[in-house]
């Protein structure tokens, strides 16, 4: 029943859209004063080791945030989950990766709320060591929230979202990222979140997805678009050319519901980065979607796969090092731990890593020292761009306003919003295609179809720390 393991995919390209994503949501959620909720339906482990033995068995994030790990020319955006990452391995090596409940708590204030959900027993039990250590890590470095800040329950994430909405501050940012190991994860996503969206209309809602041939999959963002959100965009990142046999994931999604409106823009910025240093074959893309209630699925249709709009290609070429290779020419950046973005502790909280344990005790090795990245003033990104867009850029970014030519990638004459990318022919693969991982699962995939179903049971916190 319970056989898919996060800890097989850990910071994976997958994980990499999920989570450099995710922290965009945040930091769109933490412009407003109002606290809110963040739900995390498959929660995972918080965390995971990259040199466990399954990430080790699988080594699938060799394919993505290793590649990104040593990289001084990261585009802004990214650049903030990064740091993100680094934060949690303060001594330079990279060895924990944060899975989504972790990049959530880093991304929040004290003053918002997360509702973490997982069913796979062993993992619901790491979660919730991982969030006691977090915990004791705060209040040492003397945060401390009123009343229980993080909870977490083992339990169907699908069928406990309802409860939650709407939220009491009528805010709230729901990450959905299930295995997709049986079909019905498909449909399950899709009720569950046409039942949100009647509840809780204005909730931003995130739906992970994999990119495969099977049938589900293939048709299940055009699903999305049906759903009753007022807008909705929908990103994927290909890293390879699918094999002739169908295996493999070489590509994945997300989806996002009520989505900031700033996200497209940073999107075009930041996938033809992602794409040329992630890709492995000329098979790599990325596509940027965006629709309206009002013009449905039309809005997004346009702009086929690999035919590259100009101004995207354009992007990918203002990053165009060598895949893998770090200090090619930079996209510019700035500080993550700026604003409301990813919070990077100073001084000593910024060497303690919060997983040595309760107190801040030192991982081994150096201290991590975040590579100084230029600021980016008022680059202007492209002469086309709207004033009334730049401005909103402006205010969102504070002094910077990202890399050229992004923000008009469109290249279709119906205006609709729509971009696709190709990476440049030509660069040597890092990895063979098919090492993106097989399947989400391990070897015995496939048998988690009782999951969303399974008993509701309040996860009592009382397990054994870990250090
Ligand atoms: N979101 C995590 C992250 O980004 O770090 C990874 C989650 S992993 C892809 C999916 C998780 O969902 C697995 O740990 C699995 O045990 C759990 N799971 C499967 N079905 C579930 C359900 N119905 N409700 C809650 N958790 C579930």
């Amino acid at each position: 029943m319970f056989s898919y393991r996060h800890a097989f995919h850990a910071g994976n390209h997958a994980d990499v859209l999920k989570h450099f994503v995710q922290v965009q949501l945040h930091k769109y959620m933490n412009q407003k004063d109002t606290a809110y909720t963040y739900v995390d339906t498959h929660a995972g482990a918080g965390v995971y080791a990259l040199d466990s033995v399954q990430a080790l068995k699988s080594g699938e994030s060799e394919g993505g945030i290793a590649r990104l790990w040593e990289r001084d020319d990261l585009p802004p955006a990214l650049a903030e989950y990064v740091d993100l990452v680094r934060a949690l391995n303060p001594s330079g090596k990279l060895r924990y990766y944060p899975g989504s409940p972790w990049v959530a708590e880093q991304s929040m204030r004290i003053e918002d709320r997360l509702r973490l959900f997982e069913l796979h027993p062993a993992d619901v039990k790491l979660l919730d060591q991982n969030v006691r250590k977090l915990e004791a890590h705060k209040a040492e470095q003397g945060e401390r929230a009123r009343g229980r800040r993080i909870i977490v329950d083992r339990a169907d994430g699908f069928q406990s979202l309802k409860a939650l909405l709407p939220p009491p501050s009528r805010r709230a940012l729901v990450l959905c990222d299930p295995p997709y190991e049986v079909k019905l994860d498909y449909k399950h996503v899709y009720d569950a979140f046409n039942e949100a969206l009647g509840r809780f209309p204005s909730g931003m809602y995130a739906i992970w997805y994999p990119v495969l041939q099977r049938m589900e999959s293939r048709q299940f963002a055009d699903r999305l678009k049906r759903l009753p959100a007022k807008e909705w965009l929908h990103v994927t990142l290909t890293v390879a050319t699918p094999g002739p046999d169908g295996t493999g994931m070489h590509s994945s999604g997300m989806f996002v519901l009520n989505p900031p409106y700033t996200l497209e823009a940073t999107l075009r910025e930041t996938m033809p980065y992602l794409v040329n240093v992630l890709g492995v074959d000329s098979g790599a893309s990325f596509r940027i979607e965006t629709g309206t209630q009002q013009t449905g699925a039309l809005a997004g249709r346009v702009g086929l796969q690999g035919a590259g709009a100009p101004a995207a290609r354009a992007g990918a070429q203002g990053a165009a090092a060598p895949a893998g290779r770090p200090g090619g020419p930079g996209a510019g950046g700035r500080p993550g731990a700026q604003g409301a973005g990813p919070r990077i502790p100073a001084g000593n909280a910024r060497r303690a890593s919060p997983l040595s344990g309760k107190g801040s005790l030192r991982l081994p090795g150096q201290p991590y020292e975040s590579p100084a990245r230029a600021q980016d003033e008022d680059k202007p990104s492209g002469s086309q761009m709207d004033p009334v867009k730049r401005e909103a850029r402006r205010k969102f970014y504070g002094t910077q306003s990202g890399a050229a030519g992004s923000g008009n990638a469109s290249g279709n004459a119906r205006g609709s919003r729509d971009a696709s990318a190709s990476s440049g022919p030509g660069r040597s693969p890092a990895r063979p295609a098919g090492g993106a991982g097989g399947s989400r699962g391990p070897a015995n995939a496939g048998s988690q179809g009782g999951q969303a179903t399974g008993p509701r049971k309040s996860f009592k916190r009382s397990g054994p720390g870990r250090g």
